[in-house]
């Protein structure tokens, strides 16, 4: 990206592709999908002492169709796994997810038949939350690592998929 004068005006030169991830990044509206105490943790780090609206992720969505970030903060059940699968897939491109705490990463303490060991198992998770639960500032963290992500992303990369029926 260049930025410049010239007379009176300033310019700015960039490729198209870093001007629409500048604001896929910051403009990201995340869906939590919360099952359990992770899904508590996630609610305080809404209020203003966290202040999300600085990242630009503050407009929470629980409709899949208006949500580009899904957030999954819980233990998530096999029972629960196929309804989870499904709000993915009704996410429009491009999306990703986080997966918050040590549950939903990998099943946490519940190492049992009924529990999934881990979400990636079924669902491409971009970035991962260590923690039971993980404190606000390792959410706004992850956050901030999913922008990174983001920023190198590529429109391409969705054309691609659009045109194999991916
Ligand atoms: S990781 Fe810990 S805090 Fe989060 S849902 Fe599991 S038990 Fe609860």
């Amino acid at each position: 990206m260049g930025i410049g004068r010239m007379g009176q005006g300033e310019w700015l030169t960039t490729t198209l592709d870093s001007l629409v991830n500048w604001a896929r990044k910051n403009s990201l509206w995340p869906m939590p999908f919360g099952t359990a105490c992770c899904g508590i943790e996630f609610m305080s780090v809404l209020a203003s002492r966290h202040d999300l609206a600085r990242f630009g992720a503050e407009a929470i969505r629980f409709s899949p169709r208006q949500s580009d970030l899904l957030l999954v903060a819980g233990r998530i059940s096999i029972k629960m796994m196929p309804v989870l699968t499904r709000i993915y897939e009704q996410m429009p491109e491009p999306k990703w997810i986080i997966s918050m705490g040590a549950c939903a990463s990998s099943g946490g303490v519940f190492n049992t038949y009924s529990v999934i060991q881990g979400i990636d198992q079924f669902l491409p998770v971009d970035v991962y939350l260590p923690g039971c639960p993980p404190r606000p500032e390792a959410i706004m963290d992850g956050l901030i690592q999913l922008q990174k992500i983001i920023e190198q992303d590529s429109m391409y990369h969705y054309k691609l998929n659009e045109s194999s029926g991916q």
